[in-house]
């Protein structure tokens, strides 16, 4: 069997058509394809206004400092994530803590969430904001994390970088129905490609306006908002500081033409969820947990080994790797990582996610896996139980 990865993009003829166009055309950036892009994902949402940059990494940094984040101020995430959920606050120069995660969505955990919520308030140290991470694809309890926002005025940048074409109580999510700003990646390994790219989706013109700022330098060219109505046509002003986090001509291009066919990689993603469910039902597994008012991404499929598996996950998960199969763990704890132990964290502060940390396993999960291909993982699974 030849490698198979966890995750692969998928791309077509049309994708490479739509990336060469753009080579041929006047714009390779700053041209029409990623306002394009921007109105294509807002309509998809249902939200007003969509920022595109070159990452979801770029755009959680300019999501918090759009949001005020600054030095003094508290961000808290989940442990079970990539570790830009959490070195967005870091870059802002936040102080970041982490909620510990739901036993059976490994989302962050309302309960807990709540809990460290009332000692904060007596500590007097709330958190400005709350980044939850829709993991794998499954959308946290927005409803429930938007009403301990109000109660305690923080507030709340949705992480979907694994959820974009997932719902949430029937809509799509990215809507910012329970949040400020959404955020999503077009990563290679993320349902949809734009190579390296990634939006924020808000409701709120003013956070808009921020971020567009932020992404192109604090540059503008809006007379609305320059301080000298000077309109010759050369001028522009900068008016704050901001980054070159711009998304390209190519790369929007390619989202675009990756956005049409987002409904058939979902659905397909969800077909191999519902394979492997239904193949891994007698082994020692747990298998993911999906509750009823989200509709999952699907971009992980991860199982967790039972208690009553005596075998390590190393050795489990060596075996599998030896057989081809490109097996990985979706996440190290972000607290454990040597930076954030340099940080003041330690073993321990997250039970939840240490636990289901020591006994997680991602199978692959693509477009173009093939059932032979999953009878195959399972098969190898087996083997690597006994
Ligand atoms: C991939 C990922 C990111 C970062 O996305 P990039 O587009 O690679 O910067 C952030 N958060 C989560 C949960 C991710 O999986």
């Amino acid at each position: 069997m030849n490698y198979i990865p966890y995750g692969k993009q998928n791309i077509s003829q049309e994708d490479i058509d739509a990336v060469v166009q753009v080579l041929q055309s006047d714009f390779l950036t700053q041209g029409p394809q990623v306002p394009n892009f921007e109105r294509e994902i807002a309509d998809l949402c249902s939200v007003n206004h969509v920022v595109a940059v070159n990452s979801a990494t770029s755009a959680l940094h300019i999501a918090c400092l759009a949001l005020g984040v600054g030095k003094g101020d508290i961000v808290w995430t989940t442990p079970i994530t990539f570790v830009a959920s959490a070195n967005c606050a870091l870059y802002c120069g936040a102080d970041i803590d982490f909620v510990d995660i739901d036993r059976d969505t490994y989302n962050m955990s309302v309960s807990a969430l709540r809990l460290k919520l009332e000692q904060a308030a007596r500590d007097k140290k709330l958190p400005k904001v709350v980044i939850p991470v829709h993991f794998g694809g499954q959308a946290c309890s927005m409803k429930e994390i938007y009403g301990l926002s109000k109660q305690y005025g923080f507030s709340i940048i949705e992480d979907a970088s694994h959820a974009i074409g997932g719902k949430y109580q029937n809509e799509f999510i990215g809507n910012c129905r329970y949040s400020d700003i959404t955020v999503f990646s077009f990563h290679p390994v993320k349902i949809i490609t734009t190579a390296e790219g990634g939006v924020a989706t808000t409701n709120s013109a003013h956070l808009a306006e921020k971020m567009i700022l932020l992404r192109s330098h604090g540059i503008t060219r809006d007379l609305n908002i320059m301080l000298n109505k000077n309109n010759n046509p050369w001028y522009y002003e900068q008016i704050s500081l901001g980054y070159n986090y711009r998304m390209t001509e190519l790369q929007a291009a390619l989202g675009l033409s990756q956005l049409k066919k987002l409904s058939v990689i979902t659905n397909k993603r969800h077909k191999i969820a519902d394979y492997y469910t239904s193949l891994l039902k007698n082994l020692p597994v747990v298998t993911p947990f999906s509750i009823s008012e989200s509709f999952s991404g699907m971009h992980l499929y991860v199982i967790k080994l039972k208690p009553e598996v005596k075998k390590n996950r190393a050795d489990i998960f060596n075996y599998l790797r030896q057989a081809n199969i490109g097996v990985n763990v979706h996440y190290i704890p972000v607290h454990l990582q040597p930076y954030y132990l340099n940080l003041g964290f330690k073993v321990g502060d997250f039970p939840e996610a240490e636990a289901y940390y020591n006994q997680a396993i991602t199978l692959p999960i693509y477009p173009e896996l093939s059932y032979q291909q999953i009878d195959y993982i399972v098969e190898s699974l087996k083997e690597a139980l006994l």
